[in-house]
C-alpha cells in the first residue's frame, strides 16, 4: 500500500508551494488507494507556533485535502530519534564529536579558502571514548561515505548524484540531545511506514543526506519525487507580490478551493492539454510521469480566469454563503449586513453577477447596488450619465413603466424600445441613464435584468428618487 505524507514546518502560514506539495501527495495516495499522513515538523521550538499549526490544518480543510489518521507531532518523537542516534553510534555508523566552536570556525575558514563545501575534517571519526575530553559536550555525527557517490533515483528528476566528498559527516544529534532535522525525518518516515516521499526540489540535498542515514540503518529508501518549485511570472523565485502567499490569502482574495486545487495541480503537473479538470479527474489521471521537470510560472491572470470559470459553475446558495463568510472575515460590515438583509434578492441576482465576477470579492462588490443605502450615492460615471437631458427623459419614461400591468423582461423591453423610438433616441441613451438611476453605478447587470430583479415598486421608487 502506498503511504505518502505531508510534512510541513509550522513556522508561518500554509504557503502555497507547500499546499501544492500536499495536493500532489493527496492525489498519489487517493489514486492508488493508499493513505496520506500529516506530520507537523515542530522540532524548531523557537519558530513553531500554535496558530501556524491551526493555519495548516484549516488550510488543508479549506482546500478539501483530507489526511488519514491523526496528525503526528514530530516533537513528540524526540526520544525515539535519540534512541536511533545512539543505535547508529553503537553500530559504528556514527561517532561522538567533541569539537569546540572555535575549532569548527577554523575548519570553516579553511574550507572557504580552499573552495570546499564540506568543511568538517572528520577528526573524531576514528577516535574512541578513551580520547574523549573529560566532561565536555559532544554531538553525534554520521559516518558519511568517504568516496563514491550518493545516488537518488528520483521520479521527477531522474538519477541525481551527489559526490561523497561534498557531503560532510553531518550532525544527527546535538549536544543538548535534540535530533537534527535529517534524522527526525528519516526516523519518522520509517516509523510511519511512508513508502513515497514527494516534496519540493529544495529538499534534494536533504534527500542525499537522508539516504546516507537510511543506508546506515539498513532501511529501504522510500520512492522519492522532488518537484520543481513554483516561480514568479519572470522566472525568478516566487515573490509575495506574485503569489508567494499563504493559502488563507487566496481565500481572502476570493478564490474558490476548486480553483486553487485545479490551478496549482496544473502548475507542475499536466495531463495532455487539459487545463480545467475536477479533483476526481486529477486523482484518476495522477502519475509521476505527469509531473513537470521544469519549474512552472505563476500567472495570476490565468488563475483569475479559472476562478471566473468555477464561479460560473458554482451553486448559487453556496456562493451566497461564501460571500457572507468572506464579508464577515474581511470585516465588511455594511456588505455583510446588506447581503443578509437582502438574501432573497441577492440569490436571484447571482445568475446576473456570476458572469461578470472573477472572485467572490467581485460578487460582493457586484451585489452592492442591491443593498446600497438610499438615497443612492452615484459613482462619477453614473452621475455623468444623468445630465439634465437624461433626467428629463427618465421623467417621461416613468409613467410608461408605471402603466405596465405585467413586469416581465419582454414587456419591459418592448416598452423601452418603443419609448426610445418615439423619442428618436438610441436605445443606449435610455438604458444607460436608467441603469445609473437604478443602481448608482455605471457597470451593473443589464437594465432589464435590474428592473426585473427589483420588481415594479422598488424600480419606480428608485427612479423617482433620482429624478425628483
Ligand atoms: N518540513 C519540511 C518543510 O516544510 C518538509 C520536510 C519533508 O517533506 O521531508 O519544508
Amino acid at each position: 500500500q502506498v503511504i505518502t505524507r505531508f510534512a510541513p514546518s509550522p513556522t508561518g502560514f500554509l504557503h502555497i508551494g507547500n499546499a501544492r506539495t500536499a495536493l500532489f501527495n493527496w492525489a498519489l495516495a487517493k489514486s492508488t488507494g493508499g493513505q496520506m499522513l500529516l506530520r507537523i515538523e515542530d522540532t524548531d521550538k523557537a519558530r513553531s507556533t500554535e496558530p501556524a499549526i491551526r493555519a495548516i490544518i484549516d488550510g488543508l480543510e479549506w482546500m478539501g485535502i483530507d489526511y488519514d489518521g491523526e496528525p503526528v507531532m514530530q516533537s513528540e518523537n524526540e526520544e525515539r530519534h535519540k534512541e536511533v542516534a545512539y543505535q547508529l553510534l553503537e553500530n559504528g555508523h556514527a561517532y561522538k564529536c567533541y569539537c569546540t566552536a572555535k575549532e569548527l570556525d577554523e575548519m570553516r575558514e579553511k574550507a572557504r579558502a580552499e573552495g570546499r563545501n564540506a568543511f568538517y575534517d572528520r577528526r573524531w571519526r576514528d577516535k574512541t571514548d578513551a580520547d574523549a575530553p573529560e566532561g565536555q559536550p559532544y554531538v553525534i555525527r554520521i559516518k558519511a561515505p568517504l568516496e563514491g557517490e550518493i545516488v537518488i533515483d528520483d521520479k521527477v528528476q531522474g538519477k541525481v548524484t551527489f559526490k561523497a566528498e561534498n557531503l560532510d559527516d553531518f550532525i544527527i544529534l546535538r549536544s543538548d540531545g535534540s535530533p537534527i532535522y535529517q534524522l527526525a525525518v528519516v526516523v519518522d518516515d520509517h516509523d510511519m511506514g511512508v513508502t513515497h516521499i514527494m516534496r519540493g526540489d529544495d529538499h534534494l540535498t536533504n534527500a542525499a543526506r537522508q539516504t546516507i542515514i537510511y543506508n546506515a540503518l539498513g532501511w529501504d529508501v522510500p520512492v522519492m519525487a522532488h518537484t520543481p518549485l513554483i516561480h514568479g511570472p519572470d522566472g525568478a523565485k516566487l515573490s509575495k507580490r506574485h503569489g508567494a502567499l499563504g493559502i488563507g490569502e487566496y481565500r481572502r482574495m476570493g478564490y474558490l478551493p476548486e480553483t486553487i486545487r485545479n490551478y496549482f495541480a496544473r502548475l507542475g503537473w499536466s495531463h495532455g492539454d487539459d487545463e480545467i479538470f475536477s479533483s476526481e479527474q486529477f486523482i484518476e489521471w495522477f502519475s509521476f510521469e505527469g509531473l513537470n521537470k521544469a519549474g512552472a510560472r505563476m500567472d495570476f491572470a490565468k488563475l483569475e480566469n479559472m476562478n471566473a470559470h468555477y464561479i460560473k459553475e458554482a451553486d448559487d446558495a453556496r456562493l451566497y454563503d461564501l460571500m457572507v463568510g468572506l464579508a464577515d472575515e474581511l470585516s465588511f460590515e455594511v456588505q455583510k449586513a446588506g447581503l443578509e438583509a437582502h438574501k432573497e434578492t441577492v440569490l436571484r441576482a447571482l445568475s446576473l453577477l456570476k458572469p461578470r465576477a472573477k472572485t467572490i470579492l467581485d460578487l460582493i462588490t457586484g451585489a452592492e447596488f442591491i443593498f446600497a443605502q438610499r438615497p443612492l450615492q452615484f459613482e462619477e460615471k453614473a452621475q455623468n450619465a444623468l445630465d439634465a437631458d437624461a433626467v428629463e427623459m427618465l421623467r417621461a419614461l416613468e409613467p410608461e413603466l408605471e402603466a405596465l400591468e405585467s413586469w416581465d423582461h419582454d414587456t419591459i423591453s418592448d416598452t423601452m424600445r418603443n419609448f426610445a423610438e418615439a423619442k428618436e433616441l438610441k436605445f443606449g441613451k435610455v438604458a444607460q441613464p436608467l441603469r445609473a438611476a437604478l443602481t448608482g453605478k455605471a457597470a451593473s447587470p443589464g437594465c432589464f435584468d435590474v428592473l426585473e430583479l427589483f420588481g415594479k415598486a422598488e424600480s419606480l421608487s428608485r427612479l423617482k428618487e433620482t429624478t425628483k
